[in-house]
């Protein structure tokens, strides 16, 4: 008996939180461990969001919701999609899901047949390629460099797309690089996907989190009515509000997909949880004081974070505008190390002097690490000197 399906079996854990799991292992068996491997904010969730969690439960919400989310929670997405960036939606447009990452799932899951092709920027956000595959869609992998932002071109689209190609995927800003797309980049990039029609799958979800006035992120579906109707823009509250536990995330777009997004729902989660949703309300809706305030800080701990990256022999970056990670290019560091790749040389590291990256295979690039600046600058500044230490140390 082959005991497992066969769609399961190319599946990976998560490397980013086989990392954080493998990090927190060794600070409860005593190890000084710094732990620059996870995706979410340090900060507490903001007060006024507990509060209305609890709230909530006090008034008895706690039972079933529709699968697509309570009818004052899409109604706020729609408020906050128009308010934030100019797009247009009626809630039965917005799907709520148990994270952004339930969403992607789901919409993978309605849009793919077996071998549609969806163009995949790399470096990458490690799900998407497993969710592509679980729905037996075939990623196609787009290779980018520091010499193109880590951005695709246009001419390099268009020579991806096939008969089989189904979706175009952009994440701005991106997870790992922090590269964001400029409007005219995404201009462009909508061209293409008008002329072959293909869906536009949009992940937002750093939206909020940008340093830098210039960089301000723009949805493509705001920028052509033609965009718009093949759009489905991916979000939530993990990041800007320091919610990652609380799963709750959306998806917006045409709402016949949208609709069987719910039906899907309806038979596996049935909803996302009616507490959190009710929390997220209280994010959407409530002050924003508390984005600004964890926002200055991870501009700074960036800016930190990114001069010690240049100090480091060995090591270089761009700076990222926005999200909370530097893509760090390891490459001479590599030739200098007895590693051969990212993988090695970030368990030597972890091992070494405790500090935990993760390797940039994770995201298709074996000469990169991603470091996450979502801790304090305390702990950053004491992980760069030990980096300095590790690199220093391996000639
Ligand atoms: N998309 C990207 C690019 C991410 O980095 C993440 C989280 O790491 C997600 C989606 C999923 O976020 P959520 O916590 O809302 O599922």
């Amino acid at each position: 008996m082959n005991r497992l399906s066969k769609r399961v079996q190319q599946l990976t854990p998560s490397p980013t939180l086989a990392i954080t799991a493998k990090a927190q292992e060794l600070k409860a068996a005593g190890h000084n461990v710094i732990g620059l491997g996870a995706g979410e904010p340090d900060f507490n969730t903001p007060k006024h969001i507990l509060e209305a969690a609890k709230k909530a439960m006090d008034e008895g919400q706690t039972k079933y919701t529709p699968s697509s989310g309570i009818p004052k929670l899409r109604q706020a997405i729609v408020d906050k999609l128009s308010r934030e960036n100019g797009l247009t939606y009626v809630p039965s447009q917005i799907t709520v899901t148990v994270g952004a990452k339930h969403g992607l799932y789901n919409l993978f899951q309605v849009l793919l047949n077996k071998g549609d092709e969806v163009i995949v920027p790399m470096p990458y956000w490690v799900s998407y390629l497993d969710q592509i595959t679980l729905a037996e869609g075939q990623p196609v992998i787009l290779t980018t460099d520091e010499q193109q932002n880590f951005k695709i071109t246009p001419e390099q689209l268009e020579a991806a797309i096939t008969e089989k190609t189904k979706a175009v995927l952009i994440n701005s800003p991106s997870n790992p690089t922090g590269m964001v797309y400029t409007p005219e980049e995404l201009q462009k990039i909508g061209e293409i996907c008008v002329k072959y029609d293909l869906w536009i799958i949009s992940d937002e979800i750093y939206e909020h989190l940008v340093y830098d006035e210039q960089f301000s992120p723009v949805s493509i579906a705001s920028l052509d009515p033609r965009f718009y109707e093949r759009t489905f823009v991916i979000n939530g509250v993990s990041k800007t509000y320091s919610m990652t536990g609380w799963r709750i995330g959306f998806v917006a777009g045409p709402a016949d997909v949208i609709n069987v997004m719910n039906d899907l729902s309806s038979h596996s989660v049935s909803n996302p949880t009616s507490i959190a949703q009710f929390a997220a309300l209280a994010a959407f809706t409530g002050p924003q004081e508390p984005v600004k305030k964890m926002k200055a800080a991870f501009k700074e701990r960036r800016d930190y974070v990114v001069n010690r990256i240049h100090e480091i022999e060995g090591l270089s970056c761009l700076t990222p505008p926005g999200a909370f990670y530097v893509f760090i290019n390891i490459r001479k560091a590599l030739e200098e190390s007895p590693y051969q790749n990212s993988d090695e040389w970030s368990t030597a590291l972890l091992e070494k002097e405790q500090v935990a990256v993760v390797p940039g295979s994770a995201f298709g690039s074996n000469h990169h690490v991603r470091i996450s600046y979502a801790t304090s600058i305390e702990d950053l500044q004491e992980a760069f000197k030990r980096i300095e230490h590790f690199t220093s140390h391996l000639a």
